[in-house]
Formats: structure tokens, C-alpha cells, sequence
């Protein structure tokens, strides 16, 4: 059997070794200590948040079929969200997610699906692939400075601007992926030890440094305590990326305050993650970037515009392409 590196075990990553696998002998390099990559959760004792994505849309009949057997195990459930839109602190619509299209999280936690689909592959966890060199087959070198060799073909599943600073500028689609653009987030995790007894549950913001306010704790099977998961907006992510960590906390709570109008500086637990890689600029889909000459391929959610549901289709996207080529 042929054998092939996926680098990177987010969602893109982990269908490609799902639906390559019985053609391929495959090996996923993943920088991280676990998998998921953007399917991430945090754990800070006693609590828990989802600080990647919030939760998923399955438009698409390959992807209902995907995640069919993780909805009957129930590691798969709908949010059944009170959802509201602020502009600014100022309420301007109201919806029931119960009664709308099925919005989807893991359970009990987003890295629940990437754990269950790591199953049974190989992955390479804590190994951050640096370069990349074929002579007649592949070898990949992570940051240590060890090789791993003998590879037929390599699939990049990282995010695009990462994507170019392992793939060969002779690459087919470089230039195509040096024109896709990815924006930053800060995701600002809360913890309390009391209910704050919010009117909703899933709260878009506009006219705001906040984009987004989910009561994390309300998602199925998250347990009692109370926690509250807060996105910054695009544009405050990108001025105020090298920005002290604490001065962005103190300045997404009180904007979170105002727009509650309620108080949250009591939280018993405050922390920031920023990603500096968060999601699409613009929602184009793009086909499969695969050279079949080199035996190299980029794919993930940024090829088709964002979104759990765009890592998947790039994936199947990608596989469907290598199988046509026979590669
Ligand atoms: C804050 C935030 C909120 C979001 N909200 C939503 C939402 O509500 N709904 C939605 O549908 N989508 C949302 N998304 C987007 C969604 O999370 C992504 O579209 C999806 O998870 C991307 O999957 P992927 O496999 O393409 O990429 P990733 O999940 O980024 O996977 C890439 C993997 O590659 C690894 N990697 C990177 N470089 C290297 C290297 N050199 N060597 C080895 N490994 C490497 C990374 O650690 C990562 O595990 C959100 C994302 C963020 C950050």
C-alpha cells in the first residue's frame, strides 16, 4: 500500500484519513498535543468551554451521512439554542433554534467528534511539521529536526497562510492560496460560580468589539457550572493582536457587561485565547488544490469558504480528486 502523511488532525485531516484509508497507508502529523484542531475545548478545572467553533450546520447530504453515526451515538446533538441578535446592547431579533434548522455541537464537549474519529489512526501528536523535501518520495521534518520519510504522497490540511510556509512555491496553487485570506479571534472564557440567569442562550453582536456571547454551559451535557464563552469581533482580533493578554480581558469584559447589562468582573475565572487563524475572510469555494505531478495537496475548511461543514466538503472534496487521478 502507497504511503501517505496528512498533516494536521483537525476535522479536514481526519475525514481524509477516514475516507483514504483503505487505499492508503496513512500517517497524521498533528502539532498539537490532542486532535480537533479548531473542534477544540478547554478545560480549566472545574470548568469547561468550547472555545473554537460553537456549533455546526449540516447542509449537505455527504456530510448528514457523515456525522449520522456520531448523532445515534448521541456524541452529536442539536443545540436547541434561545438565540437572540444585539446590535450593539440593544436586542433586534429573537429565534428559537428548537423550531429552525438543527444547529449541531459535540457532547459533551466540540473535541468529542475528533476524538471519536481519531480512533484507530496513526497520529503523530505534539510534532509540528517544519519542511518539507522529496527526492523521488517525500520527507517531512518537524521542528526538533526529526525526519520522517518514504512518503508517496503529503496532504496539508493547516490553515492557508501556514499552508504556504510548508509547500514548495512551485506548488500548482500556490498563488491561489497566497490570495485567501484568514482573520483572527479572541475567544474569552468565563466561569462563575453563580447563574446569571440570561434571556438566551446563543447571542449574535454587531456594532460591537464582541461578535459573539453562548452561554457554553446551556449546550447538551455540559454540566452545571455556569460559563459563558465570548468572541471578539474580526477587526478588534486584528489591531489588537500583540496587545498585553490582560488588558484584552479586562476590555472584553466590560464590553460584555454593557451589553448584558449586568456585571460579569465576579467571574471566578477569567482566561483569553487568541487565534490568530479563526475563519474565511470571503465564503469562496475553490476546487481540490491537488498536484498530481508533485503528489502534493492543500485542502481544508478555507477552500470551501469557512466553517465545520467546508473542512468536511474540502476533504471530500480532495478524495474524490486523488481517486479520479487514480493517485
Ligand atoms: C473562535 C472560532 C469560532 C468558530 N465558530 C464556528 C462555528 O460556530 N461554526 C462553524 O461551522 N465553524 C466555526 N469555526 C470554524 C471551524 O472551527 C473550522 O472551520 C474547522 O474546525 C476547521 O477544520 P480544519 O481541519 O480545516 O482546520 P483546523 O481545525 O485548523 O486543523 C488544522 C490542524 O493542523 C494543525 N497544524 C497546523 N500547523 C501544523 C504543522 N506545521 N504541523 C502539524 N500540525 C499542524 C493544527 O494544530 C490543527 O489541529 C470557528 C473557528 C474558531 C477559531
Amino acid at each position: 500500500m502507497k504511503k501517505m502523511a496528512i498533516i494536521g488532525s483537525g476535522l479536514s485531516g481526519l475525514t481524509l484519513a477516514h475516507l483514504l484509508k483503505k487505499r492508503f497507508e496513512i500517517t497524521l502529523f498533528e502539532k498539537a498535543r490532542g486532535t480537533g484542531g479548531r473542534l477544540a475545548t478547554r478545560r480549566a478545572a472545574p470548568y469547561s468551554f468550547d472555545h473554537g467553533a460553537q456549533y455546526f450546520t449540516a447542509r449537505t447530504n455527504p456530510f448528514q451521512k457523515f456525522i449520522e453515526p456520531l448523532i445515534d451515538s448521541g456524541l452529536i446533538q442539536p443545540w436547541t439554542a434561545r438565540y437572540v441578535k444585539f446590535e450593539g446592547s440593544q436586542i433586534i431579533e429573537r429565534a428559537d433554534w428548537a423550531m429552525d434548522e438543527p444547529r449541531y455541537v459535540g457532547v459533551p464537549s466540540m473535541n468529542s467528534i475528533a476524538k471519536y474519529l481519531a480512533q484507530d489512526l496513526d497520529i503523530r501528536a505534539n510534532t509540528k511539521i517544519s519542511s518539507l523535501n522529496q527526492i523521488d518520495k517525500w520527507q517531512l521534518t518537524d521542528e526538533q529536526g526529526l525526519s520522517y520519510d518514504n512518503f508517496d504522497s503529503v496532504i496539508s490540511t493547516v490553515p492557508a497562510p501556514q499552508a504556504l510556509e510548508l509547500l514548495p512555491e512551485n506548488f500548482e496553487h500556490y498563488q491561489s492560496i497566497e490570495e485567501i485570506e484568514m482573520t483572527g479571534c479572541f475567544s474569552l472564557m468565563l466561569g462563575f460560580s453563580d447563574d446569571l440567569c440570561l434571556e438566551f442562550d446563543a447571542a449574535h453582536i454587531t456594532h460591537s468589539d464582541i461578535s459573539w456571547i453562548a452561554v457554553n454551559s446551556n449546550k447538551p451535557g455540559r454540566g452545571n457550572l455556569f460559563t459563558l464563552m465570548v468572541h471578539s469581533s474580526e477587526a478588534y482580533a486584528k489591531e489588537n493582536r500583540n496587545v498585553d493578554r490582560q488588558k484584552i480581558i479586562d476590555h472584553l469584559c466590560h464590553q460584555t457587561s454593557h451589553i448584558l447589562g449586568h456585571d460579569i468582573s465576579h467571574a471566578d475565572l477569567k482566561t483569553v485565547h487568541s487565534w490568530r487563524y479563526a475563519n474565511n475572510a470571503n465564503r469562496d469555494a475553490h476546487p481540490p488544490f491537488a498536484d498530481h505531478e508533485l503528489r502534493l495537496s492543500a485542502c481544508g475548511d478555507w477552500c470551501q469558504g469557512g466553517r465545520v461543514e467546508g473542512a468536511f466538503t474540502s476533504a471530500l472534496n480532495l478524495a474524490k480528486a486523488l481517486e479520479t487521478r487514480g493517485d
